[in-house]
């Protein structure tokens, strides 16, 4: 299995309820090395485009404002399979559906504010981090 990466954003719920480092202890212990890492917060237009995909959707009107209440972590995640083994960690998108010991199980209040996202592929892994961090921020 390949060496790689994947992006992660700590939401505004996971800071405001404290869970910023229960949440990165269990990222290291699941092996991730972290490549880049910030204390950020996205504005309407950031939380519109990183969101793009969604815009059709009913809750992305809803999703822009949860995303952009507060600070966020963003950060960069190397591992073996690192792309499906973190959306393995985090859990099914509604945390009422999520495995038993996932980060969502554990932090998340709602299927909305659920406390950690993952990228779904390589590419967007890849799209996402830039996003976020300039080449020289990733170590
Ligand atoms: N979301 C929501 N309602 C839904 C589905 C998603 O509010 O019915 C929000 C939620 O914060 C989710 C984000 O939109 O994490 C992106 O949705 P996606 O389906 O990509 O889920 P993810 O990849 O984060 O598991
Ligand atoms: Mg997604």
């Amino acid at each position: 299995m390949a060496k790689n990466r994947t992006f992660t954003m700590l939401k505004p719920d996971a800071v405001e309820n404290g869970n910023i480092g229960a949440i990165l202890e269990l990222i290291n212990t699941s092996g991730f090395r972290i490549v880049a890492m910030k204390l950020t917060q996205m504005s309407r237009k950031d939380a519109e485009t990183f969101y793009a995909v969604h815009n059709e959707r009913p809750f992305f009107g809803e999703l822009v404002e949860y995303m952009t209440r507060g600070p966020i972590v963003a950060a960069v995640l190397e591992k073996d399979n690192a792309v499906e083994d973190f959306r393995t960690l985090i859990g099914a998108t509604n945390p009422a559906e999520a495995a038993e010991g996932t980060i969502r199980k554990k932090y998340a209040a709602s299927i909305g504010e659920n406390a950690v996202h993952g990228s779904d592929s390589d590419e967007n892994a890849a799209i996402e981090a830039a996003f976020h961090f300039a080449g020289r921020e990733l170590f």
